[in-house]
């Protein structure tokens, strides 16, 4: 069995852990997680996660994006940034991430501050659009303000609602709109009744699996720094849900997940 850890922030856990991205790769390998996607929060990191892939192309792709938690800091010089890199048309630049809707944190859920998240989503999903990418999506208490967003965007490619958390309901109108659920930690908790209800009634070519790290750690790592090898705990907690094989679980999710964020080959 081999694994794509389909979203992690590396760059971060490199840092918490003092290790270099190599070592971390070298670990991630050991449990089988043989690619990792990278995902960029704001510009001030766009050097750092390409920077990621340079050191270790056979395991990792990224993606570029501002994210919506840190709507505040990002200018409108940022997206012209943006478009400028993803003009270079990088091989190992798979997607646009991490890029989404926030409504959780309140000082971002402010009216001024959701109009320019909206604003900024609305810019980068049409950079996904024009440079033939998929986006790594990022949202919380915002479900049903994004999937509109979606359908009007109309990606070739789609992408992925990352570290879902909500209902069935909620997760088949992402699948419907042709998106994937990401699946991460949340899933390794009892208590997430209505995500783990929600997994386990998708059909399996719809999920992917990934870590986040170094944030949303797994059932029985709380409070420790998130990482790639952790992708196994979700596992395990998403072969306790199906009904399908371990085996046959592992090979959909990697053929999927491979489809989406490995388009170098
Ligand atoms: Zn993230």
């Amino acid at each position: 069995m081999k694994f794509f850890d389909t979203h992690t922030h590396l760059d971060y856990l490199s840092q918490d852990l003092n290790l270099s991205i190599s070592q971390l790769v070298e670990q991630s390998k050991q449990a089988n997680v043989e690619r990792i996607l990278v995902v960029a929060i704001f510009a001030k990191n766009f050097d750092k996660v390409t920077g990621c892939s340079r050191v270790e192309p056979n395991n990792i792709v990224y993606g570029l994006g501002l994210h919506p938690l840190y709507i505040a800091e990002h200018q409108l010089s940022d997206l012209d940034l943006l478009e400028k890199r993803l003009a270079e048309k990088d091989p190992s630049c798979t997607a646009i991430a991490e890029i989404g809707l926030e409504k959780a944190v309140e000082s971002v859920a402010t009216a001024e501050m959701w109009k320019k998240q909206c604003e900024f989503l609305e810019a980068q999903l049409a950079f996904a659009k024009r440079f033939d990418l998929p986006v790594n999506l990022h949202s919380r208490k915002s479900h049903d303000a994004l999937a509109p967003f979606l359908r009007k965007a109309q990606l070739a490619k789609t992408g992925v609602v990352h570290g879902f958390a909500g209902s069935y309901e909620q997760a088949k109108r992402f699948v419907d709109l042709g998106y994937k659920i990401g699946i991460g930690g949340t899933i390794t908790y009892q208590r997430a009744n209505k995500t783990r209800e929600a997994i386990r009634k998708l059909p399996l070519e719809s999920l992917i699996l990934e870590t986040d790290a170094p944030d949303m750690p797994a059932f029985g790592f709380q409070g420790q720094p998130n990482r790639p090898e952790r992708l196994n705990v979700s596992f395990h907690s998403l072969c306790e849900l199906r009904t399908e094989s371990p085996e046959l679980i592992a090979e959909t999710i990697w053929q999927t997940s491979e489809k989406l964020f490995w388009l170098k080959d």
